[in-house]
């Protein structure tokens, strides 16, 4: 017969410790451990913490392929299935580039994409979020080109370093931090609160900031005259869910309705993942109100955390693309664990 050990309070702690030191170094976008296991009586089960597979962004080898869109909005779509997509819009005077990518390599084949097609300045390039795959390429723009971020993703790089977000993000490149060679972090040179938009001659863009979602400042940026959105994380490409990541379950709701009720979307160009339709809003919202309830039906029947999570699977009613299971499961299982948290708060 096995007898399964209960720790001791102490070790119990030392665990929490750890973890919170783990914390500390992993963030949105590298590995993400569950916390101990707590039921919804309070009481600690002794299973060890899930480890989850990291999201897959190394960027080597990666080659963006341009892909027109819409007459002069080109999305740059990544050959591996969730390495940073970016994009660029042409107008009749300027070019705007939606983000950088996740080294000087990268950057160089977004600079690269655009001579391709157009000689036009580089006035524009927006940073969607302060994760380094975003911006990390930054450096390789030419000084005529103005950045612009909200202003919270400004606030969040200006207080960390390069080596900090590299080491957060270690995991996602495959601990070879070797990528990151000749990264220097440079900042907006213009922000904004909520919106902010220009005119590249003949064509508006935009940027929004609608409030948190899988990271903090996740920006949508969107053409108006070919209802087109760069989703950043927000919204990953089709056959995914959402990562709650940096907010609740209510956040990220409220955030998504924000931008379906502000913004008419056809085309998303996701942060990571495959082109998909403005449906998927819809989809992230069906499925954040799904984790809610089976959270608080878990909660009612007073299952422990990790009986409700750790064998979860996304629901059939969610399609999954077949190379992102593995990557949706864990973020499906960190999700409902976030879920579960919300509704055992509630129900005290
Ligand atoms: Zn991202």
């Amino acid at each position: 017969m096995i007898t399964r050990r209960v720790p001791s309070f102490a070790r119990r702690l030392d665990e929490v410790r750890y973890l919170a030191f783990l914390g500390a170094f992993l963030m949105a976008g590298a590995v993400l451990l569950g916390s101990p296991g707590q039921t919804a009586t309070g009481r600690s089960s002794a299973s060890p913490p899930p480890v989850y597979p990291p999201p897959p962004l190394n960027p080597t080898g990666v080659v963006l392929e341009t892909r027109a869109l819409s007459e002069g909005v080109y999305a740059l779509l990544s050959n591996t299935p969730f390495a940073d997509n970016e994009g660029f819009i042409v107008g009749r005077d300027a070019v705007l580039v939606v983000d950088s990518g996740f080294n000087g390599r990268i950057g160089q084949q977004i600079l690269d994409s655009v001579r391709r097609v157009t000689d036009k300045p580089i006035r524009y390039l927006v940073n969607t979020n302060a994760f380094g795959d975003h911006n990390f390429g930054n450096y390789v723009f030419p000084a005529t080109t103005k950045i612009v971020s909200s202003r919270r993703t400004f606030d969040s790089l200006r207080n960390t370093t390069k080596t900090e977000i590299a080491t957060r993000m270690a995991a996602t490149v495959d601990n070879d931090l070797s990528v990151f060679d000749g990264v220097t972090l440079r900042l907006a040179d213009e922000t904004f609160d909520e919106h902010w938009s220009v005119d590249l001659g003949g064509r508006r863009v935009e940027a929004h900031f609608f409030g948190p979602g899988m990271s903090p400042n996740d920006t949508v940026v969107y053409v108006p005259d070919a209802q087109i959105a760069w989703t950043a994380n927000l919204i990953f490409g089709a056959g995914t869910i959402p990562w709650v990541q940096s907010s609740g379950v209510a956040t990220y709701r409220a955030t998504l309705e924000r931008l379906a009720r502000a913004l008419e979307i056809k085309t998303i160009v996701p942060g990571h993942g495959a082109l998909t339709g403005g449906g998927t809003i819809e989809t992230y919202l069906r499925y954040l109100d799904a984790i809610k309830a089976m959270a608080e039906q878990a909660v009612a029947n007073r299952l422990s955390v990790d009986e409700f999570i750790s064998t979860a699977t996304v629901p059939s009613s969610f399609q999954i693309a077949p190379s992102l299971v593995p990557l949706m499961t864990g973020a499906h299982r960190r999700n409902l664990e976030r879920a579960y948290r919300d509704a055992d708060v509630r129900e005290r």
